[in-house]
């Protein structure tokens, strides 16, 4: 992909308030990324204590919620987690489909109007995922993409559109969007780390079989929940040190880059950081371009 900017792309980012600087290599990118803590607004929380979406994320432990009950569905007797994992891990892109559209594995599934499975483009027949290049992940769905079922819907989605066309990109062509959960937490809060673990083999699926050659992790818990296997501690670093860094995620013995960046529903509410997004943009551009 060429990192030159066409009119087009420059019409988009000036859409996103973004002044555009270009640093010519990764490394480059690097040294300009300010590494400074990234402190996420207080967000106003919608519903009880919740936090909302692009709050800081709790430290593992520290929630007050009670662990979840998987009381929907319960696995048969004499089969478990395991068997569960075993089942999703061999399943091919319209069983995993009907499997997330049918799920009651955690609570996220008793409040939701639709599952949000992923959009992008298209696939080739229905068995098998489309392959594309791009993979973001976004964290959960929110209002609008849960009466949608689509991801990265509304005036976050939009946005995120904008930032793709500026990078070449769009939602029909070369990408897949999906969240970490498939459901909507009530009252748009984070979703809580029991609801990623039980989401999780879902997300690994569709990565194995989407085989993208690189991840945009955006928003805190995408990032962690890509992270946890390759980076120590990741739960506890501040989310600015996730940025500007190449990440790896292991997918069936292969190693795909991971880029972490802001999530869309932060950048309308931080519009100064549109800059710092389109950074981690122009980096994950440079990695891939150099991947061949
Ligand atoms: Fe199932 Fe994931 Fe929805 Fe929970 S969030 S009910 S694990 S699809």
């Amino acid at each position: 992909m060429s990192l030159d900017l066409d009119d087009r792309q420059r019409a988009m980012l000036q859409e996103m308030q973004v002044h555009v600087w270009w640093p010519r290599t990764a490394e480059a990118m690097v040294q300009a990324l300010a590494p400074e803590p990234v402190t996420a607004s207080p967000a106003p929380v919608r519903q009880g204590n919740a936090p909302q979406r692009g709050a800081p994320m709790a430290v593992q432990g520290a929630a007050a919620t009670p662990p979840a009950t998987i009381a929907a569905n319960p696995p048969a007797p004499g089969s478990g987690a395991r068997s569960k994992d075993q089942g999703i891990a061999s399943m091919d892109w319209q069983a995993l489909q009907q499997a997330v559209a049918t799920c009651r594995a955690c609570p996220l599934c008793e409040a939701r109007k639709n599952t949000v499975f992923g959009m992008g483009a298209p696939a080739v027949e229905p068995r098998a995922a489309p392959q594309v290049d791009w993979l973001v992940v976004g964290e959960a769905p929110d209002d609008d993409e849960d009466r949608s079922g689509k991801p990265f819907a509304g005036q976050a989605g939009q946005l995120l559109d904008n930032m793709l066309k500026a990078m070449g990109v769009n939602r029909q062509q070369n990408v897949f969007l999906l969240s970490v959960v498939k459901c909507r937490p009530p009252g748009n809060r984070n979703p809580e780390a029991q609801e990623i673990a039980q989401c999780e083999p879902f997300l690994r699926r569709q990565i194995e079989l989407l085989q993208p050659k690189i991840i945009l992790a955006l928003g805190r818990h995408a990032a962690v929940a890509l992270l946890q296997d390759s980076v120590p501690d990741v739960r506890q670093q501040p989310p600015g040190k996730l940025r500007g860094r190449l990440h790896h995620y292991s997918s069936n013995g292969r190693k795909v880059p991971v880029v972490a960046s802001f999530s869309p529903t932060h950048l309308l509410r931080n519009q100064t950081e549109k800059a710092k997004a389109w950074a981690d943009l122009c980096f994950a551009m440079d990695v891939l371009r150099r991947s061949g």
